[in-house]
């Protein structure tokens, strides 16, 4: 193997590290970030995440709310749900465990989520922020987890992403799309191409990347002849593939092991992106409350991450 490990764990501790002291100096002043979860149905691997968010927050000193509904809930019980944390002043930000249930309109919930409370950062008031003032986005409105998670293993581990040539795979709203506006923003400067599924010739799209990252859902898509030697690769997507004898999910990235005896970098999943997703939600909502905290004490400058 000659890749380097992108190790979003260690990563993911460091990130937290500093959250406990930026939330250790907000307890100071008497304000304590709270995260709520908002759970619809009953599938294992999203109770799983939301599990995990909740020790992420209580690692931190952030204090967790939950609310969690039935799968044949209607959209006005999802709708009441959203507004209660929306008017809950514990609540600094919160989120809705996606995917939601068969036949609800996730559109429509996340639009009725206040996008100042919005941690994913996937509200279209943010999402159109990130459009419309890239240079501002972060420091105005929540960034979304997992591209922002992305940026920062990159930057952590001293992968340089300016005048690189970036190709994501995916356009998915959590993760390709803002992806790409990040990465091209001024300041970070690297050149983003993004493939999906009608590229004509996926190979060579990821073939003169410098960096590669795969957020598609399909096992082992990305080949190892396809690797530029020494890129990066970052392995985001995760599909289940099985189970284990112990009853487990067997997961699987999109990035074949083969990669590894190309790539200069990679991240392994689980232990790389997945981690700082995790991280970058906790931080949003210490932001959140740095930011609510300033502003109502009159401070016009707010806390960058
Ligand atoms: P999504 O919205 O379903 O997007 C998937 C994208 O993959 C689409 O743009 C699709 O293209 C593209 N695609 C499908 N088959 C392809 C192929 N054969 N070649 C090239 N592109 C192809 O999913 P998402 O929400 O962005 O998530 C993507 C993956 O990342 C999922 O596996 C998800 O579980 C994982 N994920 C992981 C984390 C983490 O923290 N590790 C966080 C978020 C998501 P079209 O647009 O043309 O259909």
């Amino acid at each position: 193997m000659t890749a380097r490990i992108l190790d979003g764990i260690a990563a993911a501790a460091d990130v937290k590290n500093d959250l406990r002291r930026r939330v250790d100096d907000l307890s100071r002043e008497g304000v304590v970030p709270g995260l709520g979860t908002i759970l619809i149905g009953d599938n294992s691997a999203s109770r799983s995440y939301v599990l995990g968010k909740h020790r992420d927050c209580a690692e931190v000193g952030v204090v967790s709310a939950s609310i969690e509904l039935p799968a044949d809930s209607t959209v006005d019980d999802i709708e009441a749900a959203v507004e209660r944390f929306n008017r809950d002043p514990t609540v600094t930000g919160f989120i809705v465990q996606l995917p939601l249930p068969t036949g609800i309109d996730e559109q429509r919930i996340l639009e009725a989520i206040d996008p100042r409370k919005d941690a994913d950062g996937l509200h279209p008031m943010n999402l159109g922020r990130l459009v419309l003032g890239v240079d501002r986005a972060g420091v105005d409105s929540p960034l979304p987890c997992t591209p922002v998670g992305i940026v920062e293993l990159l930057t952590r581990n001293g992968v340089e992403l300016e005048g690189r040539r970036v190709t994501v795979v995916g356009r998915g709203i959590t993760v390709g799309r803002p992806l790409g506006l990040i990465l091209s923003q001024k300041g970070i400067d690297a050149t983003v191409s993004i493939a999906h599924s009608r590229t004509p010739d996926l190979g060579e799209e990821v073939r003169r990347a410098d960096i590669v990252i795969a957020a598609v859902g399909r096992p082992h898509l990305i080949r190892p002849e396809w690797i530029k030697p020494g890129a990066a690769v970052l392995d985001v997507g995760v599909t289940r593939v099985g189970t284990t004898s112990t009853g487990k999910a067997r997961l699987a990235g999109d990035v074949d092991p083969g990669v590894a005896e190309v790539a200069g970098w990679l991240s392994p999943n689980p232990g790389g992106v997945g981690p700082m997703t995790r991280a970058m939600l906790v931080a949003n909502v210490v932001q959140m409350a740095e930011r609510s905290h300033r502003s109502a004490a009159g401070d016009p400058h707010v806390a960058l991450r």
